[in-house]
């Protein structure tokens, strides 16, 4: 198998590392972060087949790295044809970048008498778009594969070790169930054997 070249991510993780070291306000932190994303996933062959798998029937979460200080996480989203999230929010904010095939996003809000209502039209990311989420805007949606007929992928970074963070799905009446979503991998990319990557240089 030839190696991966996982520079890229490395890279990635080393400049949102220092991000969100700095003092910025969530909308520029969203904004920078968004263009390093955007970089990150203008290349896709740094992401390993096994991160990159779909299941039958679950859409599938694999953790590629998390801060030691829960400061931030990425995550691969690998949708099976047609698969879909429930209604859910996050709690934290978030950026999307859509790294193979199309997925749509409708955002959710709910109205003072406590029910679940669309907000605007869904969003739809092709490769290379960035999505932000807020906790004061957009923090409960409903992902869903745009094809039927294949898998698309979707590279995530939270503000939190998203996979522990108590958080919520929503049943269409706008009932919150409990939900901590944890991750669908034991093993992490390894970013860090430079030896294999030079040899291949
Ligand atoms: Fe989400």
């Amino acid at each position: 198998m030839s190696q991966l070249h996982l520079s890229p991510l490395r890279h990635f993780l080393a400049e949102f590392t220092r991000l969100v070291s700095e003092p910025h306000a969530e909308s520029t932190r969203l904004e920078l972060g968004a263009t390093l994303l955007r970089q990150l996933i203008a290349d896709d062959r740094w992401l390993a087949p096994e991160f990159a798998q779909s299941h039958p029937e679950y859409y599938q979460q694999y953790l590629l790295y998390a801060d030691p200080l829960s400061r931030f996480s990425v995550v691969s989203f690998v949708w099976g044809p047609g698969q879909k999230t429930p209604i859910h929010d996050h709690r934290v904010w978030g950026l999307i970048g859509m790294l193979r095939g199309a997925e749509s996003s409708q955002t959710f809000v709910i109205n003072h008498h406590g029910e679940l209502r669309t907000q605007g039209e869904p969003v739809v990311l092709q490769p290379g778009d960035v999505e932000q989420l807020s906790p004061s805007a957009n923090d409960i949606h409903q992902v869903s594969n745009l094809y039927r007929d294949q898998v698309s992928i979707s590279i995530h970074v939270y503000g939190a070790n998203i996979g522990a963070v108590s958080r919520a799905v929503y049943t269409p009446d706008g009932q919150q169930k409990p939900f901590i979503s944890g991750y669908s991998n034991l093993h992490l990319p390894n970013i860090w054997d430079l030896s294999k990557e030079s040899a291949h240089a």
